[in-house]
């Protein structure tokens, strides 16, 4: 212990809400913790990458989404990472890590892709003087309302419509674009039915957050199945679930699906993962018919529906006057998966790219007229004795990001490269006076 206690480097900070349905989620932590080290997430990641020994670099990029709260193995290396960083041993409450062996491996239908928070539940905390943090449960798909308030979880700001990004944040309660509070959304009055399996996920997330946590079994749901099969007849429940039910026998299901199969057979998820015999036994002697879900959780679609879904969007974007959106960005958007987006509409798809990267060209076009306006600028270069400070103030007049000035400025320059990359920035003109 004392050897984990000298080699920390990040301060011992406690994840929120542990043991109990309101546990933070690791996004919300790691605002939070880099918040506490006057950093932004991006750059704590960075820092915990040079520091850390389970190779984050190449994976660090796929940090910025929500997914992070998921169970993949990039989550469990990130985890690692945090958990030796901070001496801590219960990070790993901030996600879904548990569910690794017993959910679908590809992590579908685990997590969001974009924020989404209770306006009633910062509001609250605000008021009583409480820390503010974003729930896990409100991360997972599905999930539409508060299951304390029971109103609608919010995903985009109230005033400029912005959805919402964690990794450049630094403060969580505000919006990452225009800075307008984020529990300050109009208050509506309607009290939304629970989502399906609402309580089974509850359940399941005080205990996967709790110090007993252990490693459920494997294949649960399979075996859960094949017992339950035994002594009730599955017809009802096949021609109700489908593929559901069809896909949670042979392979391991996603976490909605099981959700879902809790939901109908009236039975503990948490139950079925830790003991899948004893789950069906209660199953066969609960009386009554099995209750019957209303309506599919999270962004299950039957095949063709989801196919339109998404060329509807496409197409959308594909006709619309403004900027296209890159892949990702329309993915996160949407709520689509890029490997569906790419194998189900490549045409389109393919279109979408096409317009975006010809606007891309025609906007660093005229961005790279503006830097040579700028550069052509004599009096400009004269006034600086150093490149960086130049170049910044380049940028600035020509209103285009440093990094396009640096491009620009060193394939014009082509001798002074090395100069420039190797900080040693004195001008030219500054080095043949020295001279
Ligand atoms: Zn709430
Ligand atoms: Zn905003």
């Amino acid at each position: 212990m004392k050897l984990v206690a000298s080699s920390t480097f990040l301060f011992d900070l406690a994840p929120l809400g542990a043991g109990t349905c309101e546990v933070e989620s690791l996004t919300s932590y790691l605002a939070r913790l880099a918040h506490a080290h006057t950093m932004t997430p991006y750059q704590l990641l960075c820092t915990l990458d040079a520091w850390s020994r389970h190779k984050l670099s190449k994976i660090v990029p796929r940090f910025f989404s929500a997914r992070v709260n998921g169970y993949s193995p990039n989550v469990r290396r990130l985890v690692q990472a945090l958990e030796s960083a901070t001496g801590r041993t219960d990070i790993r409450s901030c996600t879904l890590i548990h569910l690794s062996e017993v959910c679908a491996k590809n992590n579908s239908d685990c997590i969001k892709l974009h924020r989404s928070w209770c306006p009633a539940c910062l509001r609250e905390s605000a008021e009583q003087g409480l820390i503010l943090y974003d729930r896990l449960i409100w991360q997972i798909m599905g999930t539409s309302r508060c299951n304390i308030h029971r109103s609608r979880l919010e995903d985009s700001c109230a005033l400029c419509g912005t959805k919402q990004h964690w990794q450049h944040s630094t403060s969580i309660d505000t919006c990452t674009f225009c800075g307008h509070a984020l529990a300050d959304a109009p208050q509506s009055s309607r009290i939304l039915p629970p989502d399906p399996g609402e309580r089974h996920l509850v359940e399941l997330l005080e205990y996967t957050s709790g110090e007993k946590a252990q490693s459920f079994r494997e294949e649960a749901a399979g075996v859960f199945i094949h017992h339950v099969s035994k002594h009730t007849d599955l017809q009802d429940a096949a021609r109700r679930l489908g593929r559901v039910l069809r896909k949670a026998e042979h392979t391991r299901p996603s976490l909605c699906s099981l959700l879902y199969i809790s939901e109908y057979f009236d039975v503990s998820s948490t139950l079925i993962l830790i003991n899948p015999e004893k789950a069906a036994k209660v199953v066969a002697l609960s009386i009554g018919r099995p209750r019957l879900p209303r309506k599919f959780r999270g962004t299950y679609l039957p095949r063709g529906t989801r196919q339109s879904a998404i060329e509807r969007a496409l197409t959308k974007e594909i006709e619309s006057d403004g900027l296209a959106p890159s892949i990702r960005q329309f993915c996160n958007d949407n709520g689509f998966c890029e490997t569906t987006v790419g194998e189900r509409c490549s045409g389109l798809l393919k279109e979408l790219v096409a317009k975006r990267s010809q606007q891309v060209a025609s906007i660093r076009k005229s961005q790279i007229c503006a830097i040579d306006r700028a550069l052509s600028d004599k009096r400009l270069k004269q006034s600086f004795s150093n490149v960086r400070e130049y170049l910044a103030r380049v940028g600035q007049r020509a209103g285009c990001p440093v990094w396009l000035v640096r491009q620009r400025y060193m394939a014009l320059n082509g001798d002074q490269k090395r100069r420039v990359r190797n900080g040693m920035l004195y001008m030219d003109v500054n080095i043949r006076t020295r001279a």
